[in-house]
Parts: structure tokens; sequence; C-alpha cells
């Protein structure tokens, strides 16, 4: 009697173990480790050729048709140079920004800076624009090309081409020779505010610069300013926006997926 009591409370405390564990993987998820009940993802066509969009993309510029962006200053019609498949920042028309507003997102753009610009040019001055997440946190774009026989534009690390605007230096340079089309592959995880307006989860961010991971899931720590630190104000969903530095950079090829939320990473 006395071995079979003993064998019972293993038994019980055995299933209670089991029972918590399962507890703890459904609180997470939803889901128990290989629940037969989790649905399986939605199935998506990936695109034949790397760069172009699967079928679940959006499509912000085919290389023709600019409907989905308005101009940032009075929320008109573009005014950049469409053509040849580009289109390209006219200095002084402002900031052009998508119709549509975006939080987590997979982000893919092409662009170009020309290769004929006057050497004297340098520094933030030299091929300036930048992609925007929710209107306000900046990928730059700039002429960082460096060899041995090209004169290397110099700007501060964190302002470089690829750089969190302000924050982050790209971890290594991949910038192309101007005249080639360059790429970025951009994930980003939109901030989280409380009902008071504080930051409880900061933006993260995953950057590829011509196929290379330059930033590697790192935490944006407010919007991206000149001279200035980074700090969070609260805001909802916003548009992607490029930058009209005043020089010309070419851009092509631009298209969005939008991502679920994560349950399991907002904080507390
Ligand atoms: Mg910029």
């Amino acid at each position: 009697m006395k071995g079979k009591s003993i064998l019972t409370k293993v038994a019980v405390c055995l299933l209670a173990v089991a029972l918590g564990l399962a507890i703890a993987s459904s609180t997470e998820t939803g889901y128990t480790v290989h629940d037969k009940t989790r649905p399986n993802p939605l199935v998506i066509t990936p695109a034949e050729r790397f760069g172009q969009p699967p079928s679940d993309a959006i499509i912000l510029f085919d290389g023709k048709d600019t409907s989905q962006w308005q101009s940032e200053k009075d929320k008109g019609p573009v005014k950049w140079q469409v053509e040849n498949g580009y289109m390209e920042v006219v200095k002084k028309t402002g900031d052009i920004r998508t119709v549509k507003e975006f939080g987590n997102c997979q982000l893919h753009i092409e662009w170009w800076v020309p290769p004929d610009v006057d050497p004297k040019i340098t520094d933030q001055k030299r091929s300036n624009s930048g992609v925007f997440f929710m209107g306000r946190y900046e990928v730059q774009m700039l002429d960082s090309y460096t060899d041995d026989n090209y004169k290397t534009n110099k700007t501060y690390a964190d302002g470089q081409a690829a750089a969190i605007y302000g924050q982050y230096p790209p971890l290594v340079n991949a910038c192309r020779m101007p005249g080639q089309w360059q790429s970025y592959d951009i994930s980003f995880l939109r901030p989280l505010f409380d009902d008071k307006g504080l930051c409880i989860r900061p933006a993260r961010i995953t950057v590829l610069y011509n196929g290379v991971v330059v930033h590697n899931n790192v935490e944006i720590k407010g919007t991206t300013e000149h001279k200035k630190k980074a700090q969070y104000s609260p805001h909802d969903k916003g548009p992607i926006r490029l930058q009209d530095h005043g020089n010309p950079i070419r851009f092509r090829n631009i298209w969005i997926r939008e991502l679920p939320e994560q349950p399991y990473l907002i904080a507390d």
C-alpha cells in the first residue's frame, strides 16, 4: 500500500509539472508545443528573382506609377521626376511620403547616387537622402563609397550610408560605387506606447545593405535627429518617407509587406 501511495504521489507530481509546462507554453503563444490545432502560415508566392516583390507585397513604386505617394509639404501629387523606370528627387520640392501609413513592415527599396558629383561637395551635402519609417526613423542614404581610387566622402560614422541616423553606424561599409544601383532590405518593428504616452517597447530594425546585414535587430532610441539626442514621442502608424536633401538621388523597385504584431514581445 505504502509503495502504491508513493507511486501515486510521483505520478501526481509529474502530471503537475507537465500541466505547468503546457500552461507556460500556452501563455506565450496560445498553443502548446507541436499543437495540432495551431494554424499553418498563410501561403504566399515568392518572387522568381531576388529583390522582386512576393505575392503579398504592396507595390509602392514600379518605375512609373507614383499614386502611392504624395508631397509631404502639401499632400498634393509628387513633384519628383519620373522617367526611365525610376523617380529622382527634384531639389526644393520637398520630401515625399506614402499615402498609406504603416507600422511593422518589411521594405525593399533600390536607390542610386550620381557618379559625376563635384568633388568639392562633401560630407552630408554629397548625395544625401534617406528612408524614414513611420515618418520618423531614418535609414540614411549618402555617397559613402570608398576604395583606393575614389576620394571617399568623409562624414561622421552615424551619418554615413545605411546608418540609423545619429544613432548607429552600419556594421560594415557595403556601399557600391556611385552610378550603380544599391538596395536596402529592412525589417522594422514599430514602437509601442502606453496610454500616458510612455514608450513601453522601443522600435527595432534589421537592415541588409546590398544583401549584407548592417544592423541586426537593433533598438532604435527615438526619432532620428540632427545634433540632438533621440527621444520618443507617442504616435500611431506613419508613412514611409523619402528625403529631399537637395541632391538628385534616384529610386526604383519599392515594395512593402505589412507584418503582424508579435504579442509575445510586448512588455508588461
Ligand atoms: Mg538623409
